[in-house]
């Protein structure tokens, strides 16, 4: 494999256009015009700059990375991929739209991939020409840092398929697992019920969201509490994962917590707003109840 396209050049997609244009690939990146493919390139030579700053990476090599990222400003271009990464915006008619199209130009062993979070493997492998060399690629944000990725076959997968995502993730140098395409995979499944479960606690006065936070991230050796990682998740991507679980599962006990709900509701996301669970307007998080 050689040439790998990736569609979506948001916080996802240009960091796995940046982690394989580092192990050696030839990356096609799009975006829904060429314009926002060229910003995300314009991030990944920022990231890439950064790491040249701190030393962890040699100029040469950022130079001879970003040499790999082609942006295109359609999809048509991919045709010579061998593998294609959708990481467009979680919606479903979205990512089926963009199957449509990019399927017509792939060549017949190209695989498509796709890093959603939520979205079920085998529906969304409806709307590529070949079920069969279609699969679940889910990436952890940021990409260039985080070594894990799950790895989901849907129904029609193909063993040939598995096989060659997970040569092409050793070559990214992270760690796969394999999760059935079971409603929040394994890390969202284990996670979200957490999250909520402080939010349900902080809305039963069980304590402060600056003790609950300390009490999780000591307690259990997090690198950080509940409620300072939902603001970085962002509160409504919480939420509608908590929503997937719940309505996939049918299963009460991932209901989602009304305290979170009414976070959303107010438009408080967490860090991207600037409000979630703390405040951020200041020089330190303040917390918001
Ligand atoms: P994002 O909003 O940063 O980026 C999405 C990008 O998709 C945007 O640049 C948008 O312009 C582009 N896009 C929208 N429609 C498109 C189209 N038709 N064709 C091409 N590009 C299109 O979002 P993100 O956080 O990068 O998430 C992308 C995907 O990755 C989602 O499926 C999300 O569920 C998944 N994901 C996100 C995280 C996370 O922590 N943010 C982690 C794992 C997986």
């Amino acid at each position: 494999m050689q040439t790998v396209g990736v569609i979506g050049a948001g916080q996802m997609g240009a960091g796995i256009a940046q982690v394989a244009a580092q192990a050696g690939y030839r990356v096609l990146l799009s975006d829904v015009s060429a314009d926002r493919a060229d910003a995300g390139k314009a991030g990944i030579a920022k990231q890439l700059a950064r790491a040249v700053e701190k030393e962890k990476i040699a100029a040469a090599d950022r130079d001879a990375a970003l040499d790999r990222i082609e942006t295109v400003g359609d999809v048509a271009a991919m045709a010579p991929c061998e593998l294609v990464i959708e990481a467009a915006t979680e919606r479903e008619e979205i990512k089926r739209a963009i199957f449509g199209t990019v399927g017509k130009v792939l060549g017949d062993t190209a695989i498509l991939a796709s890093n959603t979070s939520s979205i079920p493997i085998t529906r969304l492998a409806q709307a590529a020409p070949d079920p069969a060399r279609f699969i679940g690629v889910h990436f952890f944000n940021p990409v260039p840092v985080m070594g894990l990725i799950e790895v989901i076959r849907g129904l029609a997968t193909s063993d040939e398929t598995v096989a060659r995502v997970e040569a092409f993730g050793d070559t990214l140098g992270k760690r796969i697992v394999h999760a059935n395409d079971a409603p929040g995979f394994i890390v969202n499944r284990v996670l979200m019920p957490m999250l909520n479960e402080a939010c349900f606690a902080l809305g039963e006065g069980v304590a402060t969201i600056p003790d609950i936070d300390a009490a999780c991230q000591l307690g259990l050796n997090h690198p950080m509490g509940p409620f300072t990682l939902a603001d970085f998740i962002g509160l409504d991507t919480c939420l509608e994962i908590t929503r997937v679980l719940f309505e996939g599962t049918g299963d009460p006990k991932f209901r989602p917590a009304p305290l979170l709900v009414k976070y959303v509701e107010a438009g408080w996301y967490g860090r991207k707003t600037k409000r979630g669970f703390y405040d951020y307007s200041g020089a330190e998080p303040v917390p918001t109840r």
